[in-house]
């Protein structure tokens, strides 16, 4: 369980961690983008509502100003053609009474108002049948504007869809309501709200807008998009750790493999002069006292004889042991398969490759300009071959100063064989060396082991190859390693 929440738990929580922050970031933005939205929808509605209110106040003091008198001309009767929102107009002369006997006292009483306040006044009010009464007290004559507040609404300007948006607008007044569109009815988690008096004196009706936010109003798609890259960039990130954890574990693992090697080298050296120094011990005894008893004036002939019978049995038992021990070291061959030359050279100039940058070389292998080249060979034993000889070249270039450090690769097919030429711009091989070079033990370097080529040599030669030296072209070494080609140079 602890493991799991270190590793892939840990992945996890990071995952949700990040998505939540994304998803209330999104949300927040989301939220923020609807309520500006809203502001400016409602206040869009307001002003474009006192707009029209206000024409009423306007329309009603012009008409007490161009009173007409007792002429029989009556522009107020069109009105109505002019402004859809007037239902009737009505006037009552001096001393008359308003023709709209069922809401005379009403109208007289708004009548009253206006005269002191010498604006327009709100006679009857009817919110919830859209309905209302503007009077105007004058002189001779007084005005009043039957007014129908659906007609009053400018669709034609109207900042959103009465029918679809989620937005609901009323007018109110007290307690009465006047609704102008609907809204969704679905009552949100959250609300949006805005309540502001209409702009005119005389009808100081509340616009009220509101918007109920659901869960369905949060930007879903967006945030499955953010949680679904955080997944693929979080996965990315453990796919990479993962590599590099087996990589490193790879790395660790070959130098543990090496120097189990060469702890059992020294064991087998150890062993093998154990073994070997008492047989050798005896063949040095026994050969001395043979020659010592020839020597002599009357040499005794029996007794040298077996002397030397003896020697040649402990000869035979060093000889054994060397070949037991041969038997002991021999490898299990590995199997060979269809290999590409340039991956095996990949895979080895990969584990080394902070090594070359310490020191400074310079390696040219350009595996995409070649055509790969498929041998057969036992994958292992061909990486360690380019292991080694990477590793041999690196430190003959040691002896040479940094911009002077260069290795060449490069990977060929001929006829049945493909060849790995790998150059090196180092100290080079003296022509006499280059028969001793892959013989066991042989090394110029001090604590040079000398085993790094015999094996290499041994393994090509175990997969059916070769490995040869050639003096480099200008300066420093070249190595080829020849194998048998897998069948034809297909692209695998
Ligand atoms: P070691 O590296 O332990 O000396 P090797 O078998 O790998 O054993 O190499 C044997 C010898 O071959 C080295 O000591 C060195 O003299 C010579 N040698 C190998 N590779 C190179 C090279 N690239 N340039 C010059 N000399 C080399």
């Amino acid at each position: 369980m602890k493991r799991w929440l270190r590793t892939r738990g840990a992945w996890w929580l990071a995952w949700l961690g990040l998505t939540l922050a994304g998803a209330a970031w999104l949300a927040q933005g989301e939220l923020l983008r609807l309520r500006d939205a809203f502001d400016t929808e409602a206040r869009i509605a307001h002003r474009l509502l006192s707009q029209q209110v206000v024409q009423h106040d306007a329309v009603l003091v012009t008409l007490a100003l161009l009173d007409s008198g007792a002429t029989n001309a009556r522009p107020e009767q069109r009105l109505s053609s002019v402004y859809p929102s007037i239902l009737a107009v009505q006037r009552r002369e001096h001393g008359a009474d308003w023709s709209d006997a069922a809401h005379a006292a009403a109208l007289a009483a708004a009548e009253t108002r206006s005269r002191a306040s010498h604006h327009p006044a709100l006679a009857t009010l009817d919110l919830p049948a859209g309905r209302y009464q503007l009077v105007i007290g004058a002189e001779p004559t007084s005005y009043a504007l039957d007014i129908d507040l659906a007609a009053t609404v400018p669709w034609r300007d109207w900042p959103m869809d009465p029918a679809q948006s989620p937005v609901r607008v009323a007018l109110e007044h007290g307690d009465q309501r006047f609704v102008i569109q609907p809204g969704r009815a679905a009552e949100g988690r959250w609300r949006f709200g805005m309540r502001k008096t209409l702009a005119s004196e005389s009808q100081n009706l509340d616009l009220v807008a509101s918007r109920g936010i659901t869960v369905a109003d949060l930007p879903w798609g967006r945030i499955a998009a953010w949680a679904l890259a955080v997944a693929a960039l979080l996965g990315g990130g453990r796919a990479l750790q993962r590599q590099r954890t087996a990589r490193r574990r790879a790395e660790e693992l070959l130098r543990l493999g090496q120097v189990a090697r060469l702890n059992a080298l020294g064991e087998l050296a150890a062993g093998m002069a154990h073994e070997l120094n008492q047989p050798l011990t005896a063949v040095l005894a026994n050969t001395q006292a043979a020659r010592r008893l020839l020597d002599d004036d009357e040499p005794d002939l029996d007794t040298a004889r077996s002397a030397m019978g003896q020697a040649v049995t402990q000869a035979r038992r060093a000889a054994e042991v060397v070949g037991r021990l041969r038997r002991a070291v021999e490898r299990p061959g590995g199997g060979v398969q269809p290999v590409v030359l340039q991956e095996a050279v990949h895979a080895a100039l990969h584990l080394l490759e902070p090594e070359c940058a310490k020191r400074g070389v310079a390696v040219r292998f350009d595996a995409a300009a070649q055509a790969p080249v498929r041998v057969l060979a036992d994958p292992v034993a061909l990486e360690q071959i380019v292991h080694n000889l990477l590793m041999n070249a690196l430190q003959a270039l040691e002896e040479v100063p940094p911009p002077q450090r260069r290795i060449a690769i490069d990977a060929s097919a001929g006829a049945d064989t493909g060849t790995l030429r790998l150059s090196d711009s180092g100290v080079g091989i003296a022509p006499e060396l280059l028969p001793k070079l892959f013989e066991p033990f042989f090394s110029t370097r001090a604590g040079g082991l000398g085993l790094g080529l015999s094996l290499c040599e041994t393994l090509a030669g175990e997969m059916g190859g070769a490995l040869r030296a050639r003096p480099g072209q200008a300066h420093g070494a070249c190595f080829e390693l020849e194998l048998p080609l897998a069948g034809r140079n297909a692209t695998p």
